[in-house]
């Protein structure tokens, strides 16, 4: 028999197409009266656009929000949330909006709606990754989980194929991840499966076509049970390397996880058959390993980390910083296997 320990997260999750419509709602019912909203450089124009539409809802708009979390960023974002006098957060964005709205709350106690705009599923998780003097730190509290979750198809039309394509592929990797993790359990492996199987058959049609309002639903959804996964149970080498590979060498987030995840997964693989049986089975093919290198080929996401700036004499230390201390993973974690494992991401097939 197997024991497990399973705890839901408590947010509200709001689905559809044109679910934003309800934001000024759902800030009304938080008992917000001065939202702050968050967002990246690029969403600033539409950080404002929400603030014109939540009105006298909404105190101003901090367009800071940067890739993993830098801790100078925050401190930044703290002083005008202070200055605002804002009393609650609404993230519009990836991971790196939601990460700068949970590193607030952290820090001030807010509540937090969260709108995501990628797959990446930070805004089911109850963990903050933040960067400081080079390192990249996690932290599991349940201070930094949304209240709310507004869902919103047509907020993703607009993600350009090559980061659907990507943050899809992210999205894929908490799920897998979830299937071998020590602290599996019935709940999150179904909420696993369904998501690799939505994300593998949604993800061609969204690259191939990006305003199919469908095909962005299911991947969407197969996004929201990944993000799920990921908050609910504890992954392992993939997340760990991409982890190391982004924080320690700056390599962008959804991209490193989509060049390194076939590999991780055909590491893991003889370690771990029934996870890649169920792997297999949700993606429709035979074998895990070959499944996640075709689709990430059909997809066309990048296929070495050479191409995303990691250099041959980056591996001995990406190797000894992913190695220095112990994690759970189903097969024994050695500096020597890693290097090798970083080298052949590194050069790609
Ligand atoms: P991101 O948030 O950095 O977004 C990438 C770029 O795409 C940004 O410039 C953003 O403005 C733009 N963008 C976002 N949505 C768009 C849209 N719909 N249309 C057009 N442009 C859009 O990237 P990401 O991969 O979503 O997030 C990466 C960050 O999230 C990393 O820092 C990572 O560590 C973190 N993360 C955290 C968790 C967690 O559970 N804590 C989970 C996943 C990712």
């Amino acid at each position: 028999m197997q024991r497990f320990t399973y705890e839901a997260a408590p947010m509200r999750v709001v689905f559809g197409d044109g679910t934003l419509a309800a934001l000024g709602a759902e800030v009304e019912r938080l008992g917000l009266r001065r939202a702050v909203l968050v967002v990246t450089p690029s969403q600033a124009a539409r950080g404002a656009a929400l603030a014109a539409q939540l009105g006298p809802l909404a105190a101003g708009v901090i367009p800071l929000a940067a890739m993993h979390t830098p801790v100078e960023v925050t401190e930044q974002a703290l002083a005008l949330l202070r200055a605002m006098g804002g009393d609650g957060l609404v993230a519009v964005g990836g991971g790196s909006a939601i990460g700068l709205s949970k590193a607030l709350a952290l820090r001030s106690g807010l509540k937090q709606i969260a709108v995501p705009t990628t797959y990446a599923g930070s805004e089911m998780t109850p963990i903050l990754g933040q960067t400081e003097a080079g390192r990249k730190l996690a932290l599991r509290s349940a201070a930094v989980l949304p209240q709310v979750v507004i869902y919103d198809v047509a907020l993703t039309l607009g993600l350009p194929p090559a980061l659907s394509a990507t943050s899809g592929l992210n999205a894929m990797a908490h799920a897998v991840e979830a299937l071998y993790a020590p602290d599996a359990n019935p709940v999150t492996s179904l909420m696993a499966e369904e998501a690799i199987r939505a994300l593998a058959a949604a993800l061609p049609a969204v690259v191939a076509e990006p305003g199919d309002r469908a095909a962005r639903a299911e991947a969407l959804q197969g996004a929201w049970l990944a993000g799920a996964c990921l908050g609910a149970v504890t992954v392992s080498l993939h997340h760990k390397l991409c982890h190391v590979l982004g924080g320690s060498f700056g390599l962008p987030h959804a991209e490193t996880h989509a060049a390194v995840l076939p590999w991780a997964v055909q590491f893991n693989a003889p370690a771990a058959p029934a996870a890649m049986a169920r792997i297999a089975r949700a993606l429709g093919q035979a074998d895990a390993v070959e499944g996640l290198f075709a689709l990430s080929r059909r997809l066309g996401a990048p296929a070495s980390l050479a191409a995303l700036g990691l250099a041959e004499s980056d591996l001995d230390r990406a190797a000894e910083i992913a190695t220095a201390a112990p994690y759970p993973n189903p097969r024994p974690v050695e500096r020597a296997a890693i290097r090798a494992l970083l080298g052949a991401a590194l050069r790609g097939r």
